[in-house]
C-alpha cells in the first residue's frame, strides 16, 4: 500500500483572496448569506479537488473557517458569550448560533446592529508563536457545551459527496480551554473540561456515523511547557474520547519530547509531530512509538515560503520507512495555513528565486513525492533529486552568501554592542546638545496615512508618477507634519512616516537580501491578511534609506528632529526568514545594516533617533527555557544597531504592548537613552514592573490610547503623568500618545496632541514649584 499522505490544513482566504474580499462585501451588505455560504462552498471545492488531484491520500476538512478556527470551535461546542446569543431585540430569547453570531463574537456588535448598548467582541490573540490571531474562547463557572453547529458536519457531507476521502480536523478539548480565558473570578476553566469532553463525545459519534474513519486532533499546547494539571488532564480527556473513529494527536511548532512518555501512554491512534521546528525529535519519537501507533512525520514547513529538499528527507526517512512501514505518514508539519497560497501566481520573480520558493499548492506537490519516492518509485525518486537542486544550488551562490556581509558579521566583538559611555554619561551631553524642557513631548513616528498620501505612493509604484515628482510631493506632506507639529508646540518632531506602507516592508525593500511578493499574502485575522517579505540572501544596505526624509523634514525647523528606523528583531519576526542560515545570523545582518543607518543620520545632523521594536516580545520562543538564549541575542542586535550613536545622540526606542514584566529586564539591557510603551489602555498599570524593577534610563509612558477615537481630556492626561511621576523620577519622564498615529486622522490627532502638549506645559510649572 502506499505510504499514507496529508496536510494539516490548507490555506482559506483563496487565491486571489477571495474569501476576505467576499466577507468585506457581506459585512458591508453588498452580498447576502447566500452568496457569501456559496462562496465558501466554491473555496471548499477547490481545496479539496487540489488535494485530492495531487494525489493526497486524504482531504482535510473543517479547517476552513469564516473568520477563525478557535471561534468556528466555540461556535461548533456552542460555546458563545451570553452578549452576543440573543437576537435582534428580544435580549431574553436564546436565538440558534448562526453565521452572524460568528461575526458578532469576532467584530462586536455596534448599538445599532443590536438596538441595544452594544456589545463588545471577544479579545483576539497571537496563535503560538505565528502571525496569524485567533479569538480568544472566554469560559464561566456554568458555560454548557453542546454541539450546536452544523458546519462542520455539513462540511463533511459535501466533501463526501464529492467522492473524497476525508480527515476532519478538530482543535482538541484541552488546547480549545487553554487557549482561552476564564471571565469570572475564583474558578478554573479546566474543571470545565469534564463538560467539554462530553460535547467532544457528540461530535465523534457525528462523525463516526457519517463514515469517516481518522480525526486530526490538534493539541499544539504539548509542544508548551504545560504546568502539571493542563498536562495531566489530557490522560482524562483521550480516556474519555473513545469512539469508533481514529485520533491522530497532532502537535505543531515545537517538540513534544519532553512530554512524550505521557503521550506514549494516551489511548490514540497515532501522532504527529512537526520536523520542520524541531527536527531533532525524530529518533526518539520513533522509538518511543508504541506499535499500533501510526507516525505522521510534518516534514514540509507549513509556516515558511521554501521549497523543501526532499532528497535530503529521502535519506532521513528511508530508515524510518524501514521500521515502521504502512505506519509512516508524510504531513506538512502544520497548517497550510500560514504560508503563502500559490507560488505559481507571481509574475515578478526571477526563474531563480522562483525555483527556491513553494507555497501551499506546491506543498500539497512536495508531500505527495515525497510520500511516493519512499514507496521506492524510482521516477518519484529522480523527481524529488531534480525539484531539491536549486535550493541545493543555492546554499553554495555566492550571490546569497554574500562573504563580505558574513565576514563582517563573524567580526561582532562585545564592543560593538557597547555605547561610548554609560547612560548616566550618555545623558549629560544629550542634556547640554538637545536643549529640552522638563517633561519633553514628541510622537511615536508616524502620522495619518491619508487618502492622498497612498494615492501618491500607488501612483508612484505603478510608474504612473516620475520619481521627482514624487520625492517633492512626499516632502511636501512631510512639510506639512512639520509645520503642524510646530504649531502644536511639540518639543521633539518626527517626519511622519508618509513615504513607507509599512515599517518593515519599507526597509525590507530598501535592504538588499530581501525578495517581495505580488500575492504572497496569508491571513493575519478574520479578513485581514498580510504579505510579509522573504529574507533569501545575506542582508546588507547598498546606500542611505531613510537619511535624505530625515534631514530634509531637519532642515524645516529649529526644533529636534528625531530619526526613525525599524529594529533588526522586528524586521526579522514580520519577514518569513531564511531557512538555511539561524534567525540569530539574519539579526545580525540587520543590525549591522542599521548601524550603519544610525551613523549616516548622525553624520548628516540628526541627533535623536528612535529603533522600533515592537515585536521583541513576540518573537520569544515557544519554551521558556529557550527564552533567555533569543532575549540574548535579540537585545544584542539592538546594541549593535544602536552603539554607532555617538554619546550625545540619543537613542529612542518603542514597544507597543503592554505585557513587559516577563522581559523587563531585557528591555533595560537594551540601554536605549529612551523608551516609549503603550501603557494608557492598562491605566498606566504597566508601570507596576517598572515599580519593581527600576528601569534606568528615560521613559514616555503612553499617556493616551491611539485605537480609541475619543480625545483625551487635558486633566486626565495630567493625572496619568502625576501617577507615572509617583514611579518614575520627573526629570526622566517624556510625554507622548502610546503608539503611531497613522490609523487616525489629522483632526483627532491635532485635538489629542492640543491636549498632550497643555498638559506637559502646566505639569512643568507644577513640578517646578
Ligand atoms: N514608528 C512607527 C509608527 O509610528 C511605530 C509603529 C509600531 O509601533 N507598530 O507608526
Ligand atoms: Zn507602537
Amino acid at each position: 500500500m502506499a505510504t499514507t499522505t496529508h496536510i494539516l490544513g490548507y490555506p482559506r482566504i483563496g487565491e486571489q483572496r477571495e474569501l476576505k474580499f467576499g466577507l468585506e462585501k457581506y459585512w458591508r451588505g453588498e452580498i447576502d448569506q447566500v452568496q457569501l455560504q456559496a462562496l465558501g462552498s466554491d473555496l471548499r471545492t477547490q481545496n479539496w479537488a487540489l488535494q485530492k488531484e495531487a494525489g493526497l491520500e486524504f482531504v482535510t476538512a473543517g479547517d476552513f473557517a469564516w473568520y477563525d478556527h478557535v471561534l468556528t470551535t466555540s461556535l461548533l461546542l456552542g460555546h458563545v458569550p451570553a452578549r452576543h446569543r440573543h437576537s435582534g431585540h428580544s435580549v431574553q430569547e436564546q436565538s440558534a448560533l448562526e453565521l452572524d453570531t460568528l461575526f458578532n463574537v469576532a467584530r462586536g456588535q455596534s448599538q445599532q446592529q443590536c438596538g441595544c448598548q452594544g456589545h463588545a467582541a471577544s479579545d483576539m490573540t497571537k496563535w503560538f508563536n505565528t502571525n496569524y490571531h485567533y479569538i480568544v474562547p472566554e469560559f464561566g463557572a456554568n458555560d454548557q457545551f453542546q454541539v450546536s453547529w452544523p458546519q462542520l458536519f455539513e462540511e463533511i457531507n459535501q466533501a463526501l459527496q464529492q467522492g473524497h476521502q476525508v480527515k476532519p480536523v478538530l482543535l482538541g478539548p484541552v488546547s480549545y480551554l487553554y487557549l482561552g480565558k476564564e471571565i469570572e473570578e475564583g474558578f478554573d476553566r479546566l474543571s470545565l473540561l469534564p463538560r467539554v469532553l462530553a460535547a467532544y463525545q457528540d461530535i465523534l459519534a457525528k462523525l463516526a456515523a457519517q463514515g469517516v474513519t481518522w480525526v486530526q486532533i490538534d493539541e499544539p499546547i504539548l509542544a508548551l511547557e504545560l504546568e502539571s494539571p493542563w498536562l495531566e488532564s489530557f490522560a482524562l480527556a483521550y480516556q474519555t474520547l473513545q469512539s469508533e473513529v481514529k485520533l491522530l494527536l497532532t502537535t505543531y511548532f515545537d517538540s513534544v519530547s519532553h512530554v512524550l512518555s505521557k503521550i506514549v501512554t494516551l489511548p490514540v491512534d497515532g501522532l504527529h509531530v512537526d520536523l520542520a521546528s524541531a527536527p531533532e525529535q525524530l529518533n526518539e519519537v520513533v522509538n518511543l512509538l508504541p506499535e499500533d501507533w501510526v507516525l505522521s512525520v510534518g516534514v514540509i514547513n507549513g509556516r515558511n515560503v521554501w521549497r523543501a529538499n526532499l532528497s535530503e528527507w529521502i535519506e532521513r526517512l528511508e530508515p524510518v520507512k524501514q521500521q515502521l512501514g504502512e505506519r509512516l505518514w508524510i504531513a506538512s508539519s502544520c497548517s497550510l495555513l500560514h504560508s503563502p497560497v500559490n507560488l505559481d501566481a507571481e509574475t515578478k520573480l526571477t526563474p531563480e528565486v522562483q525555483s527556491w520558493f513553494a507555497f501551499a499548492k506546491q506543498k500539497v506537490a512536495e508531500v505527495v513525492l515525497l510520500g511516493k519516492a519512499l514507496d521506492n518509485d524510482p521516477a518519484a525518486i529522480l523527481a524529488c533529486d531534480t525539484y531539491s537542486q536549486p535550493i541545493i544550488a543555492r546554499q553554495s551562490a555566492l550571490h546569497v552568501n554574500k562573504p563580505h556581509v558574513q565576514d563582517r558579521v563573524e567580526q561582532i566583538t562585545p564592543a560593538l554592542s557597547q555605547r561610548s559611555e554609560p547612560y548616566q554619561a550618555r545623558a549629560h551631553h544629550q542634556h547640554e546638545v538637545l536643549n529640552l524642557p522638563l517633561l519633553p513631548t514628541t510622537t511615536i513616528g508616524s502620522f495619518p496615512q491619508t487618502a492622498e498620501i497612498r494615492a501618491l505612493r500607488s501612483a508612484f509604484r505603478q510608474g504612473r508618477l516620475a520619481k521627482a515628482d514624487y520625492v517633492a510631493a512626499i516632502k511636501e506632506q512631510i512639510a506639512d507634519a512639520v509645520q503642524r507639529q510646530e504649531a502644536l508646540g511639540l518639543d521633539v518632531l518626527v517626519h511622519g512616516e508618509p513615504e513607507r506602507n509599512d515599517m518593515v516592508e519599507y526597509f525590507a525593500e530598501h535592504l538588499s537580501g530581501f525578495q517581495t511578493t505580488e500575492f504572497g499574502w496569508v491571513q493575519s485575522y478574520g479578513s485581514r491578511c498580510v504579505k510579509p517579505a522573504i529574507v533569501v540572501a545575506d542582508i546588507e544596505r547598498e546606500q542611505p534609506i531613510t537619511v535624505e526624509w530625515s534631514t530634509y523634514a531637519q532642515s524645516l525647523t529649529q526644533k529636534q528632529m528625531k530619526g526613525m528606523l525599524t529594529g533588526p528583531v522586528t524586521i526579522l519576526c514580520w519577514t518569513f526568514p531564511r531557512e538555511d542560515i539561524s534567525r540569530k545570523a539574519i539579526t545580525q545582518q540587520l543590525a549591522l545594516a542599521l548601524r550603519d543607518e544610525v551613523h549616516d543620520l548622525q553624520a548628516a545632523g540628526i541627533h535623536i533617533i528612535q529603533i522600533d521594536e515592537p515585536a521583541i516580545r513576540e518573537g520569544l520562543p515557544l519554551k521558556r527555557r529557550d527564552h533567555q538564549a533569543y532575549l540574548d541575542w535579540a537585545v544584542e542586535a539592538f546594541r549593535i544597531a544602536a552603539s554607532s550613536a555617538k554619546s550625545e545622540t540619543q537613542i529612542h526606542t518603542h514597544m507597543c504592548y503592554s505585557e513587559f514584566n516577563e522581559i523587563i529586564e531585557s528591555v533595560a539591557a537594551m540601554d536605549a537613552d529612551v523608551i516609549t510603551i503603550e501603557t494608557s489602555r492598562s491605566n498606566m498599570e504597566l508601570l507596576k514592573a517598572f515599580e519593581e524593577f527600576h528601569y534606568p534610563n528615560e521613559i514616555g509612558p503612553g499617556v493616551y490610547d491611539i485605537h480609541s477615537p475619543n480625545i483625551p481630556a487635558q486633566g486626565w492626561i495630567e493625572e496619568l503623568i502625576r501617577t507615572a511621576a509617583t514611579k518614575i523620577p520627573v526629570e526622566r519622564l517624556w510625554v507622548n500618545p502610546d503608539c503611531g498615529l497613522k490609523t487616525r486622522n489629522w483632526a483627532e490627532v491635532e485635538a489629542s496632541l492640543t491636549n498632550m502638549v497643555l498638559a506637559a506645559k502646566a505639569l512643568r510649572q507644577e513640578f517646578a514649584q
